[in-house]
């Protein structure tokens, strides 16, 4: 027999967001119901995150989320407010380099940086090389596929780079978010799993959001529901009619990730940093114990893989894209010795058209959405868990935040952060068109 619960509020999806944005609905004083189909919160697309801080993003409000959200992460405790019994995740402190080259020479980003105390040292082709010497320095750029006979040119200059220390990555992204449900649960958030939406109900006259239905039957009434399922955001949205009005569309892109050993001098343990290689289109991260994580970043070379149904992907990285990355990386590390089989993953971005994530209301009364997170919101996890509460709260009670956007205070920078910036209706921002934002 189904039966019908209430809530003040019902959010879809338990991955990193969607705790968090329990965590702080929660924190606010409502009683909430996350609702995830998956086992356990963080098993979505947030337990293939390459889950990499940094700040190099393109315009000014999402470099302030960025630098905001790190402190959060910084101090990971304070943030939660508890001690999970069943293990914290943790900083990890690796640099950044950025290495500048055509159509990303860091114009974009270091301004603000500037702005906001965000520290850096530019780097010549000449400190490049004596700082690592495992990098091959040359500018290859335009990015190439390896079957174009282009791809073994010699480089056709030397790059320079952007160096920040004060990055790196959380050491497990699920438990990230299993952490934020833990701390939202002890603010009378009630999490439960296998339990898949399967409709958005209206209330009798349709002009606001009533609650879900689950696929078991029960329903939840609610008078604030708030979509962040991740790649499958799109369907439902569209399950809630609330794309009419929304200028960015968002829909999933799937990614491969590849992990690989790579020589001493480029680990974690060797002070290696995680590299944002536009120059020839892709990133990658050391990995504790001796690995390499390597990912793409959507050279214009290479197909994008865009899935309509999020429920279809293969689970399993291709030999094509494997090879790509691998030679790539090559081309960088050339002590790299190609390892003799994959190992990887293959997950999906839920990307917007503009690489900007949409943290917003919707036409629909008390339907809110965080999506689009486009493969770069991991790190803004914490920070977008009150951003939407603001914006829940503003809307909630009468503001137009279409019309007027919230803006929101960064506690470390006390700067204003504009959330019409993350607007579903908002002018496409200009951005690296990449992950990089
Ligand atoms: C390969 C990869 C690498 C990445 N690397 C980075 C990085 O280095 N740095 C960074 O900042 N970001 C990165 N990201 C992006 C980041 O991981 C995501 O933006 C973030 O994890 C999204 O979290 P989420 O909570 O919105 O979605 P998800 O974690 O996908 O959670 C959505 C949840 O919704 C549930 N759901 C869906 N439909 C329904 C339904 N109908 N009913 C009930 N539940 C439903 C799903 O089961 C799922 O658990 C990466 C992403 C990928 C895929």
């Amino acid at each position: 027999m189904s039966a019908v619960m209430q809530a003040d509020a019902v959010v879809i999806g338990a991955g990193v967001i969607g705790s968090s944005v329990a965590l702080e609905l929660a924190r606010g004083g409502r009683s909430v119901i996350v609702v995830d189909k998956g086992p356990g919160a963080g098993m979505g697309s947030t337990s293939s995150s390459s889950s990499i801080i940094r700040y190099s993003y393109s315009t000014r409000d999402s470099i302030l989320t960025a630098w905001e959200a790190a402190h959060m992460w910084f101090d990971w405790e304070a943030h939660l407010g508890c001690v999970d019994p069943d293990g914290m995740a943790r900083f990890i402190q690796c640099p950044n380099l950025i290495f500048q080259t055509t159509g990303y020479d860091g114009t974009a980003i270091l301004p603000w940086w500037d702005e906001f105390g965000i520290e850096y040292e530019l780097l010549d082709a000449a400190a490049l090389r004596e700082r690592f010497p495992l990098l091959d320095t040359g500018k290859y750029h335009p990015p190439k596929r390896i079957d174009d006979p282009a791809f073994a040119d010699d480089p056709v200059g030397e790059l320079t780079a952007i160096y920040n220390t004060r990055c790196g990555f959380m050491d497990d992204p699920a438990l990230s978010a299993k952490n934020l449900a833990h701390a939202a649960r002890l603010h009378g958030a009630d999490f439960r799993f296998r339990a898949e939406v399967v409709s958005i109900d209206r209330t009798a006259d349709g002009s606001a959001v009533a609650g879900v239905t689950l696929a078991s039957g029960d329903v939840i009434e609610a008078p604030v529901v708030v979509n962040v399922g991740g790649p499958h955001s799109g369907i439902i949205n569209r399950m809630a009619g609330v794309t009419d009005d929304m200028t960015i569309t968002h829909r999933p892109l799937r990614q491969e990730v590849f992990a690989a050993p790579v020589p001493v001098g480029m680990r974690l343990e060797d002070g290696a940093p995680f590299v944002s290689d536009l120059d020839v289109g892709q990133y990658f991260r050391p990995q504790p114990g001796g690995m390499m994580l390597i990912g793409g970043a959507e050279p214009e070379c290479d197909e994008l893989h865009w899935v309509d149904d999020p429920d279809t992907n293969s689970e399993f990285p291709t030999v094509e894209v494997w090879e790509t990355y691998m030679m790539r990386f090559a081309r960088r590390v050339p002590e790299f010795g190609v390892p003799s089989q994959p190992t990887g993953l293959a997950a999906l971005y839920d990307a917007s058209e503009d690489w900007v994530p949409i943290y917003d209301r919707s036409q629909l009364h008390g339907f809110f959405m965080a999506c689009g997170s486009s493969g770069n919101q991991f790190k803004n996890a914490p920070i977008a868990g009150q951003y939407m509460r603001d914006i829940v709260e503003a809307t909630m009670s009468g503001h137009d935040h279409d019309t007027d956007p919230v803006q929101f205070r960064g506690a470390v920078t006390g700067e204003l952060i504009n959330l019409g910036a993350f607007s579903r209706k908002r002018e496409k921002s200009v951005t690296s068109g990449t992950v990089m934002g």
